[in-house]
This record gives C-alpha cells, structure tokens and sequence, in this order.
C-alpha cells in the first residue's frame, strides 16, 4: 500500500480515537508508525514495549472501532514492538526472551518527565533522581512514604523506567507490591521452591516493593524480607520502598526492619499545594492532548486538595463530558462536573481502620479475619471487610486479598458480591453497613 495513502488513513483513525477515548489518549500516540495494511489487518509500530502492552491492554477496542471507522472494514490491529528487531539484530535471542518473560510493564504514564515537581516532593523527586545515576551508591534503601495517591508509585516507576533506559538489557529490576512479594513467598513455601524464590529476589540490582506496609504483622514473611534485604544490601544492590506511613509508624513491624528501613533515605511526599496541583493539571490535560483554561484548571485545584489522583480523576470527568457534549471545556461544564464530587473525606480511609471497626464490632480478633476458619461467625465479618475495603479504599483486589491472610482477588470479588447482593434483599444489613461505614469515616 502507498505509504501517504497509509499514513493519511492513521491519522484519521488517531483523529478519531482521541475523539472519542478521552481518558486513554496520549500525547505520545503520535510516535506509533503505521507499518502496513493488509488483508484486513493494520500493523502499527510502537518502539517501547510498555507502550506495547498499554495499547493492548487499554485501547485495542477503541483503536479496533476507530480503525473500522475510518476504512469502513472489518480490520483488526496488530502491535508491532519495534525496537525488538533491532535488539534481535546486535544482541543474543536470550535477552530478547527474557525482556518478554518479564511480566511487569512499567505505566508509560510514570516516567520523570511526567512527575510535577513542587514543594511537597522535590526531595523525594531529587532522591529517585540521584538513585536512577547511580544506583546501591547514594540512598540506599530509599524509603519514600507519604498518604495514598501522591505520587509514590509514580516516582519509583520513574526511577526504574530511567535507569531501564540508560543502563538497558544488563539492568535488571524488580518492582512489585508488598502483597505479591508475600504471596510469592506463601507460595514458595507451599511448593518447597524457596531455592528459586531466593535467587529470584536476592540477584537483581534493583528490588521495588511498593507498599511495604503490607508486611505489617506477616511475621514469617518480615524474616525473609530481613534476609533478602540484607543480601541485597551487602551486594550493594539499590532497594527502594514505599508506605503510607515512616517504617517506625509500620504497626508490628520487627525493630531490626525498621531500622534497616531508617539507614538510608527516608523522605516524605505530602499533599500538593495549590500551585503544584495545577502544574499537574497542566501537564496530565496535555498528555491527553487538551488545552483547558487557566479558570478552569484554577476551579479544579481549588476544589480537589487531597490527592492527586482525584485531581486527574476530575480532569477526566469534565472532559468527558465535554466529548459527550462535543463542545469546549467551559467553565460552566466544569462547575456542572464536579458539582457532586463526594467529599473527597473516604478516599483516606485505611484497611486497618476498618478492621478495627469491625473486629471491634464483632468481636473477632485480626487473626480470625486473617485465618482460615470458614464458619458463618467469621466469614462474614470477613466478607465485610472486604466490602468495605473495595468501597472505601483505592486498593486493588489483589491488595485487599494480601491483607486477609493472602486471598486471591476472586475471593475478594466474590465476597464484595454477596455482600453487595445481601444488601439489596436484607434491610438489615443494609442498615449494617451504613452503621460501620459511620464508624469507620468517625475515624478519619
Ligand atoms: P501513590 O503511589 O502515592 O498512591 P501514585 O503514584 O499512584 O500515588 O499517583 C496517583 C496518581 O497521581 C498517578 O496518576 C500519578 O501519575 C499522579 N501524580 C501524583 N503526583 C504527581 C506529580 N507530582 N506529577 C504528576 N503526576 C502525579
Ligand atoms: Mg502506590
């Protein structure tokens, strides 16, 4: 096919998406090639394989119906990671197998140039930073530590997507949530694999585990850490760790962890001020290609000041509905947007404050929540937790699982479904849940 005819056929699928997909559409779209059209398959070509992975993971509907759109066929997308050929041709095939056997893919989104530097993280910011130049040799272990949704994920994705790109191949990182290192080990040593599960852990130059706090009262799981940490730190391999709180606020956390944790860098991220928050605006409206007024980013600032990921949140929201509506972004949509925002007060709200809540209640101990005990006296206060973890928390499932003695997402869902289910037949416990939730958001 004519290239020009090819290239004028993908940007109009491009115009179309970005049309049409405003929450998954990225400036760097305009970097994917076309590569050819043909029997009825579009191949494109993307040069990083996380970009790879994030098309197909968020967008291949939506490019799927933009492309049928524009050609009036039934064509279907092929994503081509482009770089691989060029890896294929001055490295060994085992490198190449490895890179795709790796089954973490860093968010494009989360990379330095992204991140908003403001008063409230520059020294956590300038910390990654100095990790990603010369990382076991500056902060070691970084201990970053700050409340849900202020970048914590963010900056430690930064920092190895950066050294990824200046060390390449040779790097090897592990970044993982504290959930996945527990249950990877539960697993361990349910198979007797430990051997492999220690090699795993102990050879790499840099290990991320986010949300460390997860380790809190995992006993047998801290005395591994201790001992992963300990070989990677005297090999002077990079650790870097995330958790709401300082190591020392960790409840139940062994003192030889937490002094571990306070040998190198601890530094906090807090909420953004009014400033940084509308420099974050600035930039995530032009990572999804949008240009709204200074008004309108000042309105927003103003009414979202816990986090950050509300504050995208919101953005999201108003152009939505500025799509559905085909029009600009006034500020009269945006008042119309978030004019019932919930109070942002939940969003706060941690696992541990709603086990207490509902151990209290009860009368169960956490131990019972955690174990296995499946009689109706302990599952359903169980499942409760659950429940209320999903609606009042931004864990994923998976997190909320880790916390109850290592259940797998499913089980998460399964439990939110019955009690979501229970309270739509039984009145009563309905009035149940409003009654915890009171409790719980008293906490705050
Ligand atoms: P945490 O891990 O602390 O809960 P995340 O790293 O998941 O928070 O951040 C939540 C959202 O906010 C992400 O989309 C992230 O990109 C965004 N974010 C947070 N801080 C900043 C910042 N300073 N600049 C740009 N985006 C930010
Ligand atoms: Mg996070």
């Amino acid at each position: 096919m004519i290239t020009e005819v090819l290239t004028d056929i993908w940007d109009k699928i491009l115009d179309h998406f970005q049309r049409h997909n405003s929450q998954t559409w990225r400036n760097w779209f305009e970097q994917i090639e076309p590569l050819e059209l043909e029997n009825g398959v579009l191949r494109i070509g993307v040069p990083e394989l996380n970009w790879q992975q994030y098309l197909k993971q968020n967008c291949n509907e939506s490019f799927t119906s933009s492309a049928q759109h524009v050609t009036g066929h039934l064509v279907s997308i092929d994503y081509v990671h482009t770089q691989k050929k060029a890896m294929a041709s001055t490295d060994t095939g085992e490198a190449i197998d490895l890179e795709e056997d790796d089954l973490f893919y860093y968010n494009p989104d989360y990379t330095f140039d992204n991140f908003v530097v403001g008063p409230c993280n520059r020294l956590a910011h300038a910390a990654c930073q100095a990790v990603s130049e010369t990382p076991g040799q500056v902060y070691n272990p970084l201990f970053i530590h700050g409340s849900v949704g202020l970048g914590k994920t963010h900056l430690m994705q930064s920092t190895c997507q950066a050294l990824k790109r200046k060390i390449g191949q040779d790097f090897t990182a592990l970044f993982l949530t504290c959930e996945t290192f527990v249950n990877d080990f539960i697993r361990a040593v349910e198979q007797g694999d430990l051997y492999e599960f220690r090699y795993k852990y102990r050879h790499v130059d840099v290990l991320v585990i986010d949300d460390i706090q997860f380790l809190s009262e995992r006993e047998q799981s801290q005395e591994e850490f201790f001992h992963t940490f300990n070989s990677l730190y005297q090999s002077r391999k990079q650790i870097i760790l995330s958790a709401d709180c300082t190591p020392s606020e960790i409840p139940n956390l062994e003192d030889r962890l937490v002094s571990r944790f306070n040998q190198g860098l601890v530094t906090r991220i807090d909420k953004p001020c009014i400033e940084t928050r509308m420099a974050i605006l600035y930039k995530k409206a032009g990572m999804r290609g949008i240009n709204p007024s200074e008004d309108v980013v000042s309105f927003i600032a103003k009414k979202i000041d816990s986090n950050t990921r509300e504050l995208e949140g919101a953005l999201t929201k108003i152009h939505g509905l500025a799509m559905l509506e085909d029009g600009p972004i006034t500020m009269e949509l945006a008042r119309q947007a978030l004019g019932e925002e919930p109070q942002p007060a939940h969003h706060q709200i941690s696992i541990s404050q709603i086990i207490d809540v509902i151990t209290e209640h009860f009368n169960v101990r956490l131990s019972d929540l955690q174990g296995k005990r499946r009689n109706r006296s302990i599952a359903f206060p169980r499942q409760l937790c659950m429940y209320l973890a999903r609606d009042l928390t931004r864990h994923s499932l998976e997190e909320i699982g880790g916390h109850f003695g290592g259940r797998d997402h499913t089980t998460v869902l399964h439990a939110y479904r019955n009690i979501d289910q229970l309270c739509d037949q039984d009145e009563s416990i309905r009035n149940l849940v409003q009654q915890l939730v009171a409790g719980i958001t008293q906490k705050q």
